[in-house]
């Protein structure tokens, strides 16, 4: 399994991509797991070929994890994809991506590949892929994700601060990808992550590597200086890519 960061920026990020992953498995499988206004370009940056991705993933659809899918839709038609996509979202939040896939082509209505939209449910199999979600604090109900494959665990919270639900899922990750707005303390009752409760969960869940992501720019001097002493704990960047299967991916990555 491989990890590729497409970005790590937050909403309005004025360096970084907008918040985004993409996996790709010892089969050539790949999932992309939220789509925002940049991520298009990170991809076309890497010459993603159209047809690599066979799955896309929203973990909710605020604009910087969705409004990308319209663009990138375009993109695949005009190019000729034919490979079938897939799209997991929550059953609530779809009409949403509806509306894209209704512009991506608009104002014709075919394109050049069929999407089928399904039900993110707390658990199903996708080939040899067991995945888990649960909810994390947020503005909008907003998914976290548990994928078990090749042998590996990812973890990755979308937005929103951690829940007991979201917890379970990190416990026992290989890695776990973290929203972590703020440098400073947040109230409880608020619907991003921050730096002190990061670490605080790090090191209870003795996690092997949790990557801060979705950081405000202003506070990421900061947390990058605090995550340098901390051997589980890193603030992502754009463009790192984590290959697992890679026996010394991890001390290479701290
Ligand atoms: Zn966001």
């Amino acid at each position: 399994m491989r990890i590729d960061v497409l970005g790590c920026g937050s909403a309005f990020s004025l360096h970084h991509t907008t918040s985004a992953i993409r996996i790709i498995d010892n089969q050539q499988a790949q999932w992309l797991i939220d789509c925002g206004p940049t991520v298009p370009r990170a991809l076309w940056n890497r010459k993603v070929d159209i047809n690599a991705i066979d799955v896309i993933f929203f973990t909710h659809i605020h604009p910087d994890h969705c409004a990308g899918l319209a663009v990138l839709l375009n993109h695949w038609k005009s190019f000729g994809r034919v490979k079938p996509l897939q799209i997991y979202c929550q059953s609530e939040q779809q009409t949403v991506l509806v509306n894209q896939i209704a512009l991506a082509n608009w104002p014709h209505t075919e394109l050049t590949f069929p999407i089928e939209i399904l039900n993110s449910q707390p658990e199903w199999k996708w080939r040899g892929w067991q995945i888990r979600t649960a909810f994390a604090q947020h503005e909008i109900p907003s998914q976290a994700i548990r994928i078990e494959a090749d042998n590996h665990v990812l973890f990755y919270s979308g937005d929103g601060r951690p829940t007991d639900a979201t917890q379970s899922l990190m416990a026992g990750s290989t890695l776990a990808f973290q929203e972590c707005a703020s440098w400073q303390p947040l109230t409880t009752d608020a619907s991003h992550g921050d730096y002190p409760a990061c670490l605080a969960l790090c090191e209870k869940l003795a996690l092997n590597l949790m990557v801060l992501y979705h950081t405000q720019d202003a506070d990421r001097t900061a947390i990058t200086r605090a995550c340098a002493l901390h051997p589980n704990l890193r603030l992502s960047n754009d463009g790192t890519l984590f290959d697992l299967e890679k026996p010394n991916w991890l001390q290479a990555a701290l």
